[in-house]
């Protein structure tokens, strides 16, 4: 190892669970991080200073100044020029550490490039914000072989489970189907505490870097925790002896069929999400989320709000339309905020 390296990684070096032999298996290694947001950036950030020798980031949003309280790679200038998170995480992550090599796609992480993605990569971490791109994930890991780390962090808490197909549980092992839309809180609905995704991932760095160095000893091992009561747990998951994905290897968030289909609604300066599978959606349950940032009528049929300046129609079978707007990459990401899969 060149002196400089050694006199960077010094105090990681020191460590019996990484030492030279680590350190090199990590220059030696690459990940995928999807999402960039506050999981994303304190992975990035971690791995990028640990010393891990290919980073890819994807992600599909500009920085925001609501971002701010939790983004870690990101600044006020940022989001006065509205920088796409990708980019954004690039120019800071490249003065943090010039021997990593690093890439950025500002793209929508979805079926049609998720395989190629993580194809060239060592291990595949988890920053999104919303639950289909996880199955996504999942799929296209368990296809490929390949490691990943699940995370999620909403209001004041988070979870992380470390995977590693064929020798532990795969997402859909936990839970076989993404739950109805509408029914899972989301950092826009509740809120988050800005510590609580930094935590979360820093855990799942942290479990990357053990599976990076051949430490496969938490692989099953859901961790979830609350940072305001200082809750934690610890529990050890198994596979699903008829998992669709990881035991019977059907993929079906990869096909078209199996993700929301987004469309553009021509002359309208509107867009439509319509839900991967048509799901029976407590739109009730829906308003009382929204009305803790917005107001959101419903009318017995459907239900509308106005979020972040858009008049949005939700349907009962999780079907919305965004209008005043014609980018279904925005479209999608204000549903995937506020509404989810
Ligand atoms: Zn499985």
């Amino acid at each position: 190892m060149p002196p400089n390296l050694t006199d960077r990684y010094s105090r990681q070096l020191l460590l019996n669970e990484i030492g030279e032999q680590g350190q090199q298996r990590l220059a030696e290694s690459s990940a995928l991080i999807v999402g960039c947001g506050a999981l994303g950036s304190t992975i990035a950030q971690s791995l990028v200073r640990a010393g891990v020798g290919r980073v890819r980031l994807v992600d599909r949003d500009v920085v925001e100044l609501s971002n701010l309280h939790r983004q870690i790679l990101y600044d006020e200038w940022d989001a006065a020029a509205k920088v796409p998170k990708a980019k954004a995480a690039l120019a800071r992550l490249s003065r943090i550490n010039s021997s990593t090599q690093l890439e950025a796609e500002v793209a929508s992480y979805s079926p049609h490039n998720a395989e190629s993605l993580s194809a060239d990569v060592s291990i595949v971490l988890d920053g999104t914000d919303n639950l289909e791109a996880r199955y996504i994930i999942n799929d296209a890991c368990v296809k490929q072989g390949k490691p990943w780390v699940y995370g999620g962090a909403v209001g004041t808490g988070g979870v992380m489970l470390p995977i590693v197909p064929e020798q532990g549980p795969c997402l859909r092992c936990l839970f076989e189907e993404p739950p109805p839309a509408g029914s899972v809180p989301t950092c826009d609905t509740v809120g988050v505490l800005g510590t609580a995704p930094i935590l979360i991932g820093a855990l799942q760095a942290t479990a990357a870097l053990k599976l990076l160095v051949g430490d496969r000893s938490q692989v099953g091992w859901l961790t979830q925790l609350d940072l305001w009561t200082g809750h934690h747990s610890r529990v050890r998951t198994k596979r699903r002896e008829a998992c669709p994905t990881c035991q019977q290897r059907q993929f079906e968030f990869l096909t078209a069929g199996g993700v929301a289909w987004v469309t553009t609604l021509c002359g309208r300066n509107a867009v439509q999400i319509s839900p991967a599978k048509p799901a029976a959606v407590d739109l009730k349950q829906v308003q009382r989320g929204l009305q803790k940032v917005t107001e959101a009528h419903y009318n017995g049929l459907l239900l509308t709000a106005t979020i972040e300046g858009h008049e949005v129609i939700i349907f009962p079978d999780g079907r919305a339309i965004i209008k005043g707007t014609t980018d279904e990459i925005a479209a999608k990401a204000l549903y995937d905020r506020y509404i989810g899969v």
